[in-house]
């Protein structure tokens, strides 16, 4: 199938809920894919933060492989060794005391909102169910993520919305203070807000909300989907904020390509579910778990240094370009905002040079796989720079 027969029967058959790049992507290894015309691109987006051992990396392969071949699904009415020995590995590296699994991101945070309603049901009674999450926050799209996020433009056409959902702005700690009550159980942050355009939160700011959590006996709650596993150069994100939380959700990079989320209760909430309380079909699936055991045994610690060191080659990199108004985030997950240029216009131009970014809001947004090559940064950084310096030329 040629490029136009795919956009028009995608076009006919499939819900219009994307706003698509004009590729259909074929194939890929490492770092670089290929569209249905045999063209490369060199991926600083890994999906969206997914693909955190890039296109094919031949670890995750055999391990999916030999899965699919041996056993593909026997619900969660059985024991299986998989999701066993991955809840085992997110313990024994993140601190948390059991692990959920769903398929999702937006079912992680599901999971640890039903965790910390539970948890305060349990301890203060009914009452005490409120979630405080931030302004400009993502969580998800069902309906429940939806109210924890905390931007109107998703909210649009969807109501009504569950209630037990208060939104603060980051930063602002005596907002925070006004909104705590007696109904809180948790609190729910991003430590580098993702879709809403690349924004890391402040320390002071976090560590008012530990302090907070702590004397009132809230759960501090860590979306850490985009986040974690390895993005910003430790395992868990909230690591380098001194946080100890004590729920985080998981997805995107966890499954190396693969749908799985994970909801990590810590120590207060280990018990916090019993049988019948919470559940899913296909969470655990046991291909689907080889493939992220496959990605946390490849994210050792000199992977993670080497995230870190990729990361300050590309700050450093793009510092430097033309038309570069701010640089942000944390390891591999960064975002660039111009002057006077908008994000998805130099995308859009990168594309079309063989260089794949996302955006964020009005930024361009790079979510490079973890295993990206130091020749593949510079080269897709040397296209971003050439076209920010003849941006003027470019236009006229
Ligand atoms: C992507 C994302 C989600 C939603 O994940 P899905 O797998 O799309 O449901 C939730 N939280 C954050 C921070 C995300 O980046």
């Amino acid at each position: 199938m040629n490029f136009t027969e795919l956009q028009r029967m995608d076009g006919d058959y499939i819900a219009h809920t994307y706003a698509r790049f004009p590729v259909g992507v074929a194939e890929g290894e490492g770092a670089v894919c290929r569209d249905t015309e045999g063209r490369e691109y060199i991926d600083f987006t890994s999906g969206i933060g997914v693909n955190s051992l890039g296109f094919c990396h031949p670890a995750w392969v055999q391990a999916v492989q030999r899965q699919a071949a041996t056993l593909c699904h026997i619900s969660n009415l059985y024991y299986t060794a998989p999701d066993a020995l991955l809840a085992k590995a997110l313990c024994e590296r993140t601190g948390c005391s059991r692990v959920f699994f769903a398929n999702s991101g937006a079912e992680a945070n599901e999971g640890i909102i039903k965790a910390a309603r539970k948890y305060g049901s349990d301890h203060y009674g009914p009452e005490r169910c409120e979630i405080i999450t931030l302004e400009n926050s993502f969580h998800g799209r069902t309906i429940a993520t939806l109210a924890a996020t905390g931007q109107e433009v998703f909210h649009k056409n969807f109501g009504p919305f569950p209630a037990g959902f208060v939104h603060t702005p980051a930063g602002d700690i005596d907002a925070l203070r006004q909104k705590v009550s007696e109904r809180t159980c948790g609190i729910l942050i991003e430590m580098v807000q993702g879709e809403g355009g690349v924004i890391p939160l402040d320390r002071a700011f976090t560590d008012a909300i530990a302090e907070i959590c702590a004397k009132n006996d809230i759960l501090l709650m860590v979306d850490e989907v985009q986040t974690g596993m390895g993005r910003t150069g430790t395992l868990l994100a909230c690591e380098q904020y001194g946080l100890r939380p004590d729920l985080v959700s998981l997805a995107k990079g966890l499954g190396g390509g693969l749908p799985i989320g994970a909801a990590l209760l810590f120590e207060k909430c280990k018990d916090v579910f019993g049988p019948g309380d919470h559940g899913t079909t296909f969470g655990g699936n046991p291909i689907v778990c080889a493939g992220a055991n496959a990605v946390m045994e490849c994210l050792t610690g000199e992977l993670l240094a080497e995230v870190r060191r990729k990361s300050a080659r590309i700050f450093e990199a793009v510092a430097k370009m033309p038309r570069v108004k701010s640089v942000a985030g944390l390891g591999l997950m960064i975002g660039v905002e111009f002057d006077g240029i908008a994000g998805r216009d130099v995308v859009n131009r990168c594309l079309e040079e063989g260089v794949i970014f996302l955006t964020a809001k009005h930024k361009l947004r790079m979510l490079p796989p973890l295993v990206i090559t130091d020749e593949q940064i510079d080269r897709g950084l040397a296209i971003l720079n050439r076209i920010l310096t003849n941006w003027e030329d470019e236009t006229k």
